[in-house]
Formats: C-alpha cells, sequence, structure tokens
C-alpha cells in the first residue's frame, strides 16, 4: 500500500467520472441560466461566525465543522454548505433584489464515511434574495424538477410542507416539546438529547423505537397563521398549474433554525432511506438579518451532485461523456510528422492523441485502438519521403456499409486535413 492515500471520507474522481462531475454541473449552469440566474463563487473559507448563524442545534454546525485558527488568530471554517456564504455575500455587496445566484464546488462535513455520505462531496444549488413571493419558491422548485428530468432521471419525488411563519413555528415547537414530553419514556435516548436541544429535530429520527410517537405528533399546519396557509396554498397551486407532482409530508421540518415557509426535499426512489435525499431547500427569510444585514427573505435548494450520480447510475441514465478522440497519429518515423500534423488538427479542432517515444508500429497501433479514435493516421518512413500519409479506419459503423470505409487510403499530407474533415462528418 502506498504511504499515503486520501483521507477518509475523501476521494480522488479519475477521468472519465471527472467529466461526468464537469458535465453535470454545465447541465445545471445551462438549466438556472435560461431562468436569468447568475453564478457566485464564494471563497472555500469563511469566518466560522458565518456558519454558527444557521444554527446551533445541527450537526453540521456543531459537530462536523472542519474549523481552525489561521496564522491571523482568525476562527476559521471550510464550508459546509453555501447558502450562509451566499448571504454573506449579499449583505457585504447589497446587489439589486431579487439576486438570482447559482453556485457549484465541495463542500466539508465532518461526517461517517458510508456510500452516498463524504467528507468532502459536492452540490449545486441556487438562491433568490430579496423577494418573499410564493411564485419564487414554485420557480425555485420548478427549476430543480427540471433539472433532474435533464439528466434523464425519472424516479425523484418531491416532498413539499410549510413551517409557517416564526410565531407559528414558535407554538409549534412549544406543542411538539408538550407532546413528547408526556412520552419521554417511549423516546429513544439519541431523541431525547435532541429534544432538549430542539423538538423539531426529534421529527427527523429515522429510528424504529421514535416512529410511533413521531408519527402521533401534532402537525405544522395546525398552527398555520392565514399568511401561512395562503402562501403554502399559492406555491401548490403554482406546482399544480405546471403538473409537478408532490407529496406533502409534515415531518419535513430541516432542521435549521432559519427555514420560515416551504420546505422541500427531492428524494431518490432507487436509493435506501438513509441516503435518499438528492437535494433539498425551502424559505429562510431570517438568515440575511441574523448576518447583519437588512430583514431580506430568501428562498434556493443543494442538490448533491454524489448522490444523484448514484441515483443517475442506477436508472442507468446520464453515464461518463466519451473522452475519445476522432484521431490517433502513428509515427514511426522519428516523430516530426506527428508534431506537426497533431497541431494543425487540433487548431482546426479535431480532437487528436499519437503516441510518443518512438515505439513499434504495433504498440502504436494498440494505443490507437485504445484512445477510442475512430481514424489512424499512420506515417513511416516512406511516406514522410513521398509527402503522404495513410488515413485507416479503426471502427466502422455497423449502418455504414460504404466499401471504401472499411480500407485504408494514401492521402497527400497537404490534403490531410481537408480529407479528414468530410471524413468526420
Ligand atoms: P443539505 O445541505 O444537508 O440540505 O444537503 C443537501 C444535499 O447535499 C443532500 O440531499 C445530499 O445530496 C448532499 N449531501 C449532504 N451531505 C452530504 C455528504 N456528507 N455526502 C454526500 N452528499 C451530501
Amino acid at each position: 500500500m502506498p504511504e499515503f492515500q486520501t483521507s477518509p471520507g475523501m476521494r480522488d474522481i479519475l477521468p472519465p467520472e471527472s467529466a461526468r462531475w464537469r458535465r453535470f454541473v454545465e447541465v445545471f449552469a445551462d438549466v438556472v441560466e435560461r431562468a436569468g440566474y447568475g453564478q457566485v463563487m464564494p471563497p472555500l473559507l469563511e469566518d466560522l461566525g458565518v456558519f454558527q448563524r444557521i444554527g446551533d442545534a445541527t450537526d453540521v454546525v456543531t459537530k462536523e465543522m472542519y474549523d481552525f485558527v489561521d496564522k491571523g488568530g482568525r476562527h476559521i471554517a471550510l464550508r459546509p454548505e453555501l447558502t450562509a456564504s451566499v448571504c454573506r455575500s449579499y449583505v457585504q455587496h447589497r446587489p439589486q433584489a431579487p439576486w438570482k445566484v447559482w453556485y457549484s464546488g465541495s463542500m466539508f462535513r465532518y461526517e461517517k464515511p458510508q456510500r452516498g455520505r463524504y467528507r468532502q462531496f459536492d452540490q449545486v444549488g441556487i438562491e433568490v434574495l430579496g423577494a418573499d413571493d410564493p411564485n419564487l419558491d414554485v420557480e425555485v422548485i420548478a427549476l430543480g424538477w427540471e433539472f433532474y428530468r435533464a439528466l434523464g432521471l425519472e424516479q425523484v419525488h418531491l416532498l413539499l410542507n410549510s413551517l409557517g411563519e416564526p410565531d407559528d413555528r414558535t407554538r409549534y415547537v412549544e406543542a411538539l416539546r408538550v407532546h413528547f414530553e408526556s412520552h419521554i419514556d417511549a423516546l429513544s435516548p439519541e431523541s431525547r438529547t435532541t429534544l432538549a436541544k430542539n423538538p423539531l429535530r426529534v421529527l427527523d429520527s429515522k429510528r424504529e423505537q421514535d416512529a410511533p410517537l413521531i408519527a402521533s405528533a401534532p402537525r405544522i399546519a395546525e398552527f398555520h397563521s392565514e399568511r401561512a396557509a395562503s402562501h403554502f396554498a399559492a406555491v401548490r397551486a403554482g406546482l399544480d398549474a405546471i403538473s409537478i407532482p408532490y407529496a406533502i409530508e409534515s415531518k419535513l421540518v430541516r432542521g435549521l433554525d432559519y427555514y420560515r415557509h416551504t420546505t422541500f426535499e427531492f428524494q431518490g426512489g432507487t436509493l435506501d432511506s438513509a441516503q435518499n435525499a438528492l437535494g433539498g431547500g425551502g424559505r429562510y427569510d431570517g438568515l440575511v438579518e441574523s448576518l447583519g444585514g437588512p430583514s431580506t427573505p430568501g428562498v434556493g435548494f443543494a442538490l448533491g451532485l454524489d448522490r444523484t450520480l448514484i441515483a443517475c447510475d442506477d436508472e442507468g441514465v446520464f453515464g461518463a461523456p466519451s473522452q475519445a478522440v476522432d484521431v490517433f497519429v502513428v509515427d514511426t518515423a522519428g516523430g516530426s510528422a506527428a508534431l506537426s500534423i497533431t497541431t494543425e488538427l487540433r487548431a482546426h479542432g479535431i480532437r487528436v492523441d499519437r503516441a510518443f517515444e518512438n515505439r513499434s508500429m504495433k504498440s502504436q497501433m494498440k494505443a490507437a485502438d485504445r484512445s477510442g479514435a475512430t481514424i489512424a493516421v499512420i506515417v513511416g518512413s516512406n511516406e514522410l519521403e513521398a509527402g503522404t500519409v495513410v488515413v485507416r479506419p479503426l471502427r466502422v459503423a455497423t449502418h455504414d456499409h460504404d466499401d471504401t470505409a472499411a480500407g485504408q487510403s494514401a492521402v497527400l499530407r497537404t490534403e490531410l486535413l481537408d480529407h479528414l474533415k468530410k471524413a468526420l462528418q
């Protein structure tokens, strides 16, 4: 075993998988930029305090943060998510509202690594700051939905809930506390600890022992004010109007303290329940204020790249893009022809690779096969002298009955570019 390996929960993403990751972000950018979102690129590190505003009742903040004191004595953290950074950025730059932005990148959480759960993982997301129109909640959810469709995923389920206004939520949390405390003996020890900190998070418990008490717990909808109820009705009507199916899930609380009104989650139908959340989000009207900005509504989501790609594997969609080149140059006459040919073809947008180290014809032809190229351009000393090259098709499409395509031909070096352009069409 080599002396150094990636640390637990961290991975090297190698080709061709890395090309799939890049394409994932490109597809996402396409979907959201079509809707007027611009990319924001906050730093990987922030003042620890930025993330502490997310709420101190979440594992993300209390247990999983990578933080350290830098050489200037500042307490810094590697970002565990990007919503707080985006809000910090909004407060710092005060852009015109509504501010519609998207992001992508790595997040860091010191979690117990397992399939679909890593310590460095990637997310794409959008946030809209400065407008509380329920139609924006609908737009945000619809863009997530459209993105999954663009990847080709079909088994994604949308769960929807509303946490109401802060007062509704306070009354609900109190009712939950009373409910769980009056049956505390039936609650798992872990949930008892959670209850003392944040009764809402008890609803997230996946422990079997807690299931009956969670099922009989009061529902948030009973505590919705008139405004909260009408906001939620407008979101549902909007989703209905554009035929996005959803299920109301009243236990979907997303424990972060700043969530208000709409919360939602996209679940993958093919994944285990411990890792089936592909992404989620909601409205967080109090977050900008808690970071020192003016009272500013916000809504957004973050979607996990790693888990979504697992879902893609399960559904057999969005595979790694081909990294094959079009042409491979085999040069057994010293390599100068390979240098000039690859340079010329690449300048004209043709994907072309070559062999190095003056290997034998046989070894270079093997490399040509491995490269995935459809055409080999072969130069030996005879061709070099005659100013010609041999063009040999490597893969003949099964539907191609043109017999001449199967054979190789000699082409003047000066006519190679035009010849290949036609052949590759
Ligand atoms: P959250 O920011 O916790 O709401 O997570 C949003 C999405 O990010 C989740 O639905 C996952 O797809 C992904 N995610 C969160 N934590 C991890 C992790 N440790 N490893 C991989 N993906 C993660």
